[in-house]
């Protein structure tokens, strides 16, 4: 996952909102952030490993250097963006997604007398460079692209800076987003739509799945039509990934984690359920704790609060035990509101756990809450993502390690496990309840989360629950 921006500006200055624009994508999981600007001398890139640091201070002395009229950026966890120089002219390209078959690309590429020079720090070739590669080849910048998206098994999006503007290409089955934004003297394109409001952008156009436009001072060019198919936009964009600002198919983030909060809480009101108070692991969890509280009348409170002045953002390094020791270093119990108190917490999703346990066991139960209900804004994570980037493998999943529990072996049909009126089911959610430590668990529907976020279950990409790619 990344997020990536571009700004095509009337006047020479695109730097100031490429940079502040940006920003806005830093909860998006980084390890390296890059901008690149189309100048008078050609193209201008700075490039910066920010893990554990924030991205502001390490560009603020580049980005008032860098002048132009087109620029592009990317917040992720490759180095981008990349510089080629070809027979369509130098041009630069950051990517957002994942491409499952970039081994077999590169090989054949290589095969027909490619190199490739942008070698990341595990020793992998740059995504990024493949992709330029490929579109180098083609007969012009916009056949590249449908080359891109013929050749890739996944999902990416992607910006090119030329001199003659911005492409942009939404990748083919919409999981991620693509939105256009206007102000007086600019045109944006933004994975986040939270970075328009601030920045003076309105709303222009959100691109269809496949749609490839190029952006200039004068507007929007509209190069290639979509691939017609409708787009399948990632449910964890609303869930947990996007910032609460954000708007995706025209649909609210935080709307959007309100509903689910309600959803969860009708649920409970029906069986009679009752608590003290009701938190959210913050940040995305905060949402739908709002919306459970809301609709059950049990108080919102913050038993456990963020400690924002050293960790502002949401940092989330590739290392899983940084990210453990992170999460718990950032999180702070108030044991006056802990003591006694039968608590709901709501939270996003439970990857693998770890976290949640902790939580629980040392920040809740050591200080002597009566109870804790856990509440799931979505379903057991059964697959790990075969479109985004995530880090996340079969074996490591909570409910997959309760099915081995269960079954004492790993098992290749788990469609029981997946029937949520199925006593296997119900076995798996009270073994990975246990596993937390927590008094009761319950996860979302699916249909609940697809209506939280205001759409069928058919017109969200739902792989990660349901194995179905969409
Ligand atoms: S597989 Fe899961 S994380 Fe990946 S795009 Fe689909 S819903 Fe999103």
């Amino acid at each position: 996952m990344a997020g990536i921006f571009g700004v095509a500006s009337k006047l020479d200055e695109c730097g100031r909102s490429l940079y502040y624009g940006i920003d806005y994508h830093c909860h998006l999981g980084t390890d390296y952030a890059g901008m690149a600007i189309f100048g008078k001398d050609g193209i201008e890139r700075k490039i910066h490993d920010i893990r554990g640091e924030n991205f502001r201070p390490k560009f603020q002395q580049d980005y008032a250097k860098m002048r132009g009229k087109y620029g592009i950026g990317v917040i992720g966890y490759d180095i981008q963006p990349v510089i080629l120089s070809t027979r369509h002219g130098i041009f630069s390209v950051v990517v957002n997604g994942n491409i499952l078959n970039l081994n077999e690309i590169v090989s054949n590429l290589q095969s027909r007398g490619s190199s490739f020079a942008e070698i990341q720090p595990d020793s992998s070739i740059s995504p990024a460079e493949v992709l330029a590669e490929v579109i180098s080849r083609a007969d012009d910048i916009e056949s590249g692209i449908a080359d891109v998206f013929n050749l890739i098994q996944g999902s990416v999006s992607l910006l090119i800076l030329t001199r003659n503007g911005i492409y942009a290409a939404r990748d083919r089955q919409g999981h991620s987003t693509l939105v256009v934004g206007k102000s007086d003297n600019e045109f944006a394109v933004t994975t986040e739509t939270a970075a328009f409001p601030n920045l003076k952008f309105s709303i222009a156009a959100e691109l269809l799945p496949g749609e490839i436009i190029r952006l200039t001072e004068n507007g929007i060019e509209r190069r290639k039509e979509g691939s017609g198919k409708a787009a399948h936009p990632c449910a964890f964009l609303w869930i947990y990934t996007s910032f609460p600002a954000t708007s995706i198919e025209g649909i609210n983030v935080e709307k959007a984690r309100y509903n689910s909060g309600t959803l969860l809480a009708k649920r409970d009101k029906a069986a009679g359920f009752m608590a003290d108070i009701v938190a959210g692991v913050p940040d995305s969890g905060v949402g739908h704790a709002i919306g459970y509280a809301n609709e059950s009348g049990i108080p919102y409170a913050r038993p456990i609060v963020k400690y924002t002045p050293s960790w502002p953002r949401s940092y989330m390094p590739s290392d899983q035990s940084m990210r453990d020791l992170i999460a718990d270093m950032k999180l702070i119990a108030i044991p006056d509101l802990v003591h006694d108190k039968r608590i709901v917490i709501c939270d996003d999703s439970i990857v693998r756990g770890t976290q949640l346990r902790n939580m629980i066991k040392d920040k809740l139960v050591a200080n002597g809450a009566r109870e804790v209900h856990i509440r799931i804004a979505c379903p057991p994570l059964m697959f790990p993502c075969i479109y985004n980037q995530s880090t996340r493998t079969t074996g490591e999943l909570a409910a997959r390690r309760a099915i081995r529990m269960m079954e004492g072996r790993d098992v290749q049909d788990i469609s029981e496990y997946l029937d949520t009126k199925s006593p296997k089911y119900q076995g798996m959610v009270e073994t990975i309840a246990r596993e937390l430590g927590a008094t009761s668990l319950m996860y979302q529907q699916i249909e609940d989360m697809a209506s939280a976020i205001g759409r069928s279950t058919d017109e969200i990409c739902t792989f990660c629950w349901t194995g179905r790619p969409s």
